[in-house]
């Protein structure tokens, strides 16, 4: 939780000095509304999720009779931790590992946002729990994107199974679940193609791998994780929409969260999507990611 705390502190002395001046106002009125809605849009919740929450504070407001601004403070807490659990139960945020046989991950988003470094950091995170790993090299778009998993499997000592570059990524995936099987791997991280210039293309190799995958394991992926930049704001929510309809997803990672003082996405992401937040990147290095928990978060950013 020190992690998450340090990790979050862009957004959250962002945040608190600007709610701080929000509820040090002298009564509840309606710029006092105006200007706490400012300041949650400028953090990045989002226009539709910022009325829900001021609409949820202003009905609190009424029926408690509430009459200090300064009593919001802890109000508001509780309002922003109710909608980071969403309508499922806060469990959803947990990986879908399998007992005794191998679980495949399939990892998807645009390039740059932090794919391999997230693969990376996975790996690291359950090498550390005593599972054997295993990466698929599956953006073979790109040569420097096999190089760069190769440099994260070397690291957190991980076996990649890698084709050429331009080659077949659903072939690469297909290797990865042979060899993982051969080895007796835990976990097969599957790392695809994130160009979203050619959405068509797009779509149909995430069918493709998904579809070779099924072949192989009928229940798996067991988990479709869309990484997406948190210092991209809205821009990150677009994208979840454009992979929401290319494959089912199982869950968000959001990356970045360190270099933002506009954390707040993680809220809009929450509400705006039926996908939850499961991780959160911190930092490039490799403990720098954290299973994402919505009280933690709250209380990072107002405690
Ligand atoms: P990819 O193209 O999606 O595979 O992106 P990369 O994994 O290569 O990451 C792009 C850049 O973002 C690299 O410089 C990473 O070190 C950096 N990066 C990734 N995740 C994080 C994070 O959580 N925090 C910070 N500060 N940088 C990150």
């Amino acid at each position: 939780t020190q992690k998450f705390k340090s990790g979050l502190e862009k957004t959250s002395s962002s945040l608190a000095g600007a709610m701080d001046s929000v509820f040090s106002r002298s009564k509840i009125d309606e710029e006092m509304y105006e200007e706490l809605e400012d300041v949650l849009i400028g953090a990045d919740v989002g226009v539709n999720t910022t009325l829900e929450i001021v609409d949820r504070l202003r009905g609190e407001v009424k029926e408690r009779r509430i009459k200090d601004p300064a009593e919001l403070q802890p109000l508001m807490s509780e309002i922003l931790a109710d909608i980071l659990k969403g309508e499922g139960d806060s469990s959803d945020a947990a990986m879908n590992l399998q007992e005794n046989e191998l679980t495949v991950v399939l990892i998807v988003g645009v390039n740059g946002v932090g794919k391999t470094t997230t693969i990376g950091k996975l790996a690291h995170h359950y090498k550390e729990q005593g599972k054997k790993v295993i990466l698929a090299a599956g953006d073979t778009f790109r040569a420097g994107a096999i190089e760069q998993l190769q440099v994260w499997g070397d690291r957190v000592g991980a076996d990649v199974i890698r084709h050429q570059a331009g080659s077949d990524p659903a072939a690469v995936i297909f290797d990865g679940i042979q060899a993982a099987r051969a080895r007796g791997a835990d976990v097969l991280f599957c790392d695809t193609a994130g160009r979203l210039q050619n959405k068509v293309n797009l779509m149909q190799e995430l069918k493709k791998v998904h579809r070779v995958i099924q072949r192989e394991i009928p229940d798996a992926p067991h988990d479709t994780l869309l990484v997406l930049d948190a210092t991209t704001g809205q821009n990150a929510l677009q994208q979840a929409k454009i992979f929401n309809d290319a494959t089912r997803l199982t869950g968000i990672v959001l990356t970045k969260m360190d270099g933002t003082a506009k954390g707040g996405i993680a809220i809009a992401i929450r509400r705006e999507l039926a996908t939850p937040v499961k991780w959160i990147g911190l930092g490039e290095k490799m403990d720098d990611l954290q299973p994402f928990n919505g009280d933690q978060y709250v209380h990072a950013l107002f405690a």
